[in-house]
C-alpha cells in the first residue's frame, strides 16, 4: 500500500538526516525536544505538588469520629486523597517515561522502541515526544497490563 511506503520514505529521510544536522526522526532538533520535555517536566513536578498540597489538606481536615456525618465525611476524604494518589502515580509515570526520553537523547538512541528495537515513528513522537516504545510495543504492554490487574 501507498501509504506505508511513504511513511517509510519520511523515516529514512529522518535517519539519515539525525546524522548530519542531529535533528531527530521525529523532525525536530534534541535542543527542541529537550526543552520540550523539560517543560512538561516541570509541568508535572507542579501537579504532583498540588496533589500532594490537597492530600496533606485532607488529612489535616479529617477527624476521626464515630456519629454517621464523621464516616460519611472520612470515606469523602478517603476517596479525594485516592484521587490525588492516582493522579501523583500517573504523573510519576509520566516523569520516567521522561527521564528515559532524555537519557535516550544523550545516548543517540532517541526515538527508538526500547523493547523491538525499531524507530518510534515521526507522527506518534511529535504527539508524544517522551513516547519511549512504538505503537505495537505499547499497545501490547497496555494489554498485558490490563490483563494482569484483572487477574488482581
Ligand atoms: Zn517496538
Amino acid at each position: 500500500m501507498r501509504p506505508t511506503i511513504s511513511v517509510l520514505a519520511v523515516q529514512q529521510k529522518g535517519d539519515a538526516m539525525s546524522a548530519v544536522t542531529e535533528t531527530s526522526n521525529c523532525g525536530q532538533t534534541s535542543q527542541a525536544i529537550r526543552e520540550r520535555l523539560a517543560r512538561r517536566r516541570e509541568f508535572l513536578l507542579s501537579d504532583i505538588r498540588a496533589h500532594l498540597r490537597e492530600a496533606l489538606h485532607v488529612t489535616e481536615e479529617s477527624d476521626p469520629g464515630t456519629g454517621d456525618l464523621e464516616r460519611a465525611t472520612e470515606a469523602a476524604h478517603e476517596e479525594e486523597l485516592a484521587l490525588n494518589i492516582a493522579d501523583v502515580e500517573r504523573d510519576s509515570d509520566e516523569l520516567s517515561a521522561i527521564k528515559s526520553a532524555l537519557d535516550a537523547l544523550q545516548a543517540g538512541t532517541y526515538g527508538l522502541c526500547l523493547d523491538c528495537g525499531e524507530a518510534i515513528g515521526a507522527r506518534r513522537l511529535s504527539l508524544n515526544p517522551a513516547a519511549t516504545r512504538c505503537l505495537a510495543c505499547a499497545s501490547e504492554r497496555e494489554h498485558m497490563a490490563a490483563a494482569a490487574s484483572r487477574r488482581r
